[in-house]
């Protein structure tokens, strides 16, 4: 079953849910930098159910911070301290990272210079995958003995004792965060001021700026001429010097920005090979079942404007219009299959170069091609998308662009199962169907992967581009 579809018709894309217009600006700046650094603070983890320290819900409503995150406090009552960092450990055992923790991390495989500064100590960032990144308040899940001063992984909540001790040496732990009236480790503060100096976009996300270091940053990095763009669910200490802000949940925000930002540069990736081929373009869309690449050629041809065709596997043929095209209906019988892929490829490559009738019927709409895009428009961009239609080596090699559409796999899965479902298939039929990946799948998969002019992931966070441009 394959079809053809007009580009905005019946397009479902799932985009995240938008909270807010984002300015053409943000986009722009997403988009364009190379070098970027992410400051974040104890709000970015309060969607994770974690609490901030001056908001209503605040940790520090029922404590005084000199009476516990003070070098001072601990020398007096360690049990104490270590009782409140273990209460805290297990909230931020129980916490799982949220949209917002994902999308930092994917930024990180995006941009070749890339720094995160967290204020968090909830080891969250790295729970979602972030690796270039300065804990510079520390984590509670590390401490440091005060006899020897070796910094140990301190994994296990609840703790066994408290305070707990340094099995080598004996010594007592105290956690490894930075306290008030303490300094940052100087080497530490290079490779923060160094990030924030080179930078040409900064995003602080969820930080009161009750404490100086994310003010400093970002003031260093305005005077180099970042730009900077505050995330928040409120105004702030950091606002003033912000270009832009933000206003609303980071873990709605950044999904969304992220979707803009991505679309855009992929968008812009596609019009210049167009350029390069003179105004006309032919590009497939291969990569495994489930990572969404229906959605992504949709989303592509909605951006791209209204003269384009997206041929996609997995719509339905007009049985009576495939008699006419000279190909059986034969649903399901692999010679037919295979035989109907080329044919629609080939025609859909030949209507890049000179209109003709498709007589294809969109499964959502059932409508034909509309008559007047069939009436000699010129079709800047033809997108075909799907395994099948880009199994044969002589369709892949009339490609202008080739993207290869990776996915984390239990994310595919999870997707494919769900679709079999909505086909009617009980839970472990769709598992079935998705274990059993054919050989035209793998095919395509094992020739374009590598291959591809440009190379998508897909996750939890969305679409991140692999960029070519690795200098910068
Ligand atoms: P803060 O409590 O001073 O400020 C939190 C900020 O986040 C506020 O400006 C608030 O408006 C904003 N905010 C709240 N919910 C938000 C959301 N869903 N989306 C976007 N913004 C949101 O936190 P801070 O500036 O990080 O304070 C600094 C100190 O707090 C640091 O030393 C840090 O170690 C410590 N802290 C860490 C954690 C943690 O690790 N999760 C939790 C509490 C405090």
């Amino acid at each position: 079953m394959f079809g053809v579809t007009l580009a905005g018709g019946a397009g479902r894309m799932r985009a995240p849910k938008m909270t807010q217009n984002i300015s053409g600006n943000v986009v722009t700046a997403l988009k364009r930098a190379n070098r970027v650094m992410i400051v974040t603070g104890a709000g970015i983890s309060a969607e994770s159910g974690i609490p901030t320290f001056r908001g209503a819900d605040g940790l520090w409503r029922n404590f005084k911070p000199e009476e516990l995150a003070t070098p001072q406090a601990f020398q007096r009552q360690p049990h104490t301290v270590w009782e409140w960092y273990d209460w805290r450990r297990g909230l931020c055992a129980q916490a799982q990272p949220n949209p917002a923790h994902r999308v930092v991390a994917a930024m990180e495989r995006f941009y070749h210079h890339f720094l995160l500064v967290t204020q968090n100590v909830d080891g969250l960032h790295a729970r979602a995958g972030s690796r270039r990144m300065v804990e510079a308040h520390g984590s509670v899940w590390r401490g440091q003995c005060l006899q020897c001063g070796a910094t140990l992984p301190l994994e296990v909540t609840p703790l066994k004792e408290l305070p707990p001790r340094h099995e080598g040496c004996g010594g007592m732990l105290r956690p490894a965060v930075v306290w008030f009236g303490e300094s940052y480790e100087p080497a530490v503060l290079q490779q923060m001021f160094a990030a924030a100096e080179e930078a040409q976009l900064v995003l602080v996300v969820g930080t009161s700026g009750g404490v100086s270091l994310p003010m400093d940053l970002v003031t260093q990095a305005r005077q180099g001429g970042a730009t900077i763009i505050e995330i928040n669910s409120e105004r702030s200490a950091v606002s003033r010097l912000a270009h832009e802000r933000l206003e609303g949940k980071a873990g709605e925000i950044l999904p969304e920005l992220w979707h803009c930002a991505q679309l855009a540069y992929l968008v812009d990736e596609v019009r210049a090979r167009a350029e390069q081929k003179g105004g006309r373009l032919l590009v497939g869309i291969a990569g495994p079942p489930g990572a969404g690449k229906s959605r992504l050629a949709k989303a592509l041809a909605a951006e791209l404007g209204p003269h384009v065709l997206v041929a996609m596997d997995g719509f339905h043929f007009n049985n009576a219009r495939l008699e006419a095209l000279g190909l059986r209906g034969r649903k399901g019988a692999p010679e037919t299959f295979d035989r109907l892929a080329f044919e629609l490829a080939v025609r859909a490559m030949r209507l890049a170069q000179e209109p003709v009738r498709l007589p294809i019927y969109s499964r959502e709409t059932h409508e034909p091609v509309p008559e007047a895009f069939m009436a000699g428009q010129t079709t800047p961009f033809v997108i075909i998308e799907g395994n099948y239609l880009l199994h044969w080596p002589e369709v892949r090699d009339a490609l202008d662009m080739r993207i290869y559409l990776d996915c984390d796999p239990a994310l595919a899965r999870k997707n494919l199962i769900a679709r079999h479902q909505r086909g009617g298939a009980t839970e472990e039929e769709a598992i079935r169907k998705f274990e059993q990946n054919d050989r035209l799948n793998r095919e395509t998969i094992q020739a374009t992967r590598g291959a591809a002019e440009l190379q998508i992931w897909r996750d939890a966070a969305g679409w991140t581009v692999t960029r070519s441009d690795r200098q910068g």
